[in-house]
């Protein structure tokens, strides 16, 4: 069985952006207004000789009862309990916000291995910038760019390390 990774983070942080070039699909809505994605939640990623399969969170489609931020936060346990591995999506540009503690501590609790990428990173490798995300208690933030592809070979490489 291929190992399944989990793409986690609150919305407009990069992770559709990140699920296509691990992809290499158009399936995930890449968008400027936060959470639009729809539909298609999993895909089939490559890099090098790895495998592995891809889950997209934040695509919902709420209806009245259940509103998006219920949506939102059954979609990202459902995605968490389907996964091997967690990648732990962040704005680097954006810095913390509230809703990154919260999932930090839903994560932390998860048991399931969390591998924190720090997104939106391009020309960034020693930012200290970086540094503030130490506080959400998950170790290490990787500074990757999904938008221009860097730091993503080795963010991949430690989420699969050991499963
Ligand atoms: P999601 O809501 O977490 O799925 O975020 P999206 O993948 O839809 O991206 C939200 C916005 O961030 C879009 O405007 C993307 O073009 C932009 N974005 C995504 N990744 C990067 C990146 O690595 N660098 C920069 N500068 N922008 C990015
Ligand atoms: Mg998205």
């Amino acid at each position: 069985m291929k190992p399944v990774i989990a793409l986690v983070g609150r919305p407009n942080v990069g992770k559709s952006t990140l699920f296509n070039r691990l992809t290499k699909s158009r399936d995930a809505i890449v968008a400027d207004f936060a959470g639009l994605t729809r539909d298609r939640h999993y895909g089939d990623g490559k890099l090098g000789a790895h495998e592995f399969i891809v889950i997209d969170t934040g695509g919902f489609e709420p209806t009245a009862e259940t509103g998006i931020i219920k949506e939102m936060a059954k979609q990202t346990r459902q995605a968490v309990a389907e996964a091997d591995a967690v990648i732990f999506v962040v704005d680097v540009r954006g810095g913390l916000s509230a809703q990154d503690h919260d999932i930090a501590s839903y994560l932390r609790t998860s048991g399931k291995k969390v591998v924190l990428a720090a997104n939106k990173a391009e020309g960034m490798q020693e930012s200290p910038l970086l540094g503030e995300f130490y506080e959400l208690g998950l170790g290490e933030p990787h500074p990757i760019s999904s938008a221009h592809g860097q730091g993503i070979r080795s963010l991949v490489e430690l989420a699969l390390d050991g499963l």
